[in-house]
């Protein structure tokens, strides 16, 4: 068999459309924009980039961006404050501030002085605990993409995830644990794996769904996927790329990879998410649903389905 590449930069715009046209119904109708301020403490390389990527993805959807950048050296309460005064503010429905924080920071206490209800990346307690309650919650962005590239893929064979056995490696509550909540609610049967799990390879042998969020390049092999199984590939890992040469400072050149071993797992699976272009692009298209669904909650409005 050879595996179908779930195209997760085609799914990701198609979303980011249909969420571009939910907010300009919602501004004829109402006046008012969704907004979503990004804060950056310090000057992480790979975080401006995203940074910058999500600022430009929120204006091409209509929405208003409000980056707010703090030097490396802000002190804890300063950021504390910062995240008060943005949960205050009636024009700002969405915060995220860029992970990880300087180490003076608790990235905890951050998470927790967000308002969970501007808390579009799903990472406080009351959020969590709702997802797992089954109430109205704002659920983590991968996972949410995640779970959408796994569902959109099997609707389009005329399936559902109903009764699919799935496995997750990794139990972070950034990934791991909100992915299987998420799959739960979507009645799979789930089964989290992690570093102890024993006899890993017969376990995702299982999989009709095998999710793998790990951090490990490559570590998921192709025999250890089952025949036909929609594999989800969450990991990016930067390994060295001896075949590319030497960049212009006569450094060797890297490459993105995912936890899974891709050639090998797509002669098995029936789908599978390349690495990048597959979860990745639907991480910014989710903050973008999580931040509509924010300002339709906080302002009444009836959530449009996109
Ligand atoms: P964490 O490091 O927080 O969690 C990793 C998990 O993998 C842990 O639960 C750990 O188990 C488990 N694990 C580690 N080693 C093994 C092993 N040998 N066998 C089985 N399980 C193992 O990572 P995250 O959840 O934050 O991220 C996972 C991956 O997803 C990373 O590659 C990250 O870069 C990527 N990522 C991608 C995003 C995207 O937009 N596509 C967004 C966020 C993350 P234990 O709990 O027992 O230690």
């Amino acid at each position: 068999m050879t595996a179908q590449k779930i195209d997760g930069k085609e799914i990701a715009a198609q979303l980011r459309g249909r969420i571009g046209k939910a907010v300009a119904g919602l501004q004829a109708a109402h006046g008012k924009t969704p907004g979503l301020a990004v804060v950056l403490v310090g000057e992480d390389a790979a975080s401006e980039v995203y940074v910058r990527n999500k600022g430009i993805a929120t204006k091409a959807a209509g929405m208003t961006s409000y980056e707010f950048r703090l030097p490396a050296d802000t002190p804890e309460d300063v950021l504390l404050d910062k995240v008060r005064a943005l949960n205050a503010e009636p024009d700002v429905n969405g915060i995220l501030v860029q992970f990880p924080v300087p180490a003076q920071i608790s990235q905890q206490r951050v998470i927790d002085t967000i308002d969970p209800s501007k808390d579009v990346d799903g990472l406080n307690p009351a959020n969590a605990g709702r997802l797992v309650s089954g109430l109205q919650a704002l659920t983590p962005c991968t996972p949410l993409g995640s779970v959408i590239l796994a569902k959109e893929t099997l609707a389009k064979q005329g399936g559902d995830l109903s009764g699919k056995h799935a496995v997750i490696i990794g139990r972070s509550n950034l990934v791991g644990k909100p992915v299987a909540q998420l799959l739960l609610n979507e009645n799979c049967t789930v089964t989290m794996a992690h570093s102890r799990t024993a006899d890993l390879p017969a376990m995702c042998r299982q999989a009709d769904i095998l999710v793998a969020a790990v951090g490990i390049a490559e570590m998921v092999k192709g025999d250890w996927v089952k025949p036909g199984a929609c594999v989800i590939d969450v990991g990016i890992n930067r390994i060295d790329a001896p075949e590319k040469g030497l960049d212009d400072k006569g450094r060797g050149k890297t490459r993105l990879v995912g936890d899974v071993a891709y050639d090998e797992a797509a002669e098995v699976a029936a789908h599978i998410t390349p690495v990048p272009g597959g979860v990745g692009p639907m991480t910014i298209a989710c903050l973008l649903k999580n931040t509509l669904t924010a300002f339709c909650r906080q302002n009444g409005f009836e959530e449009p389905v996109v």
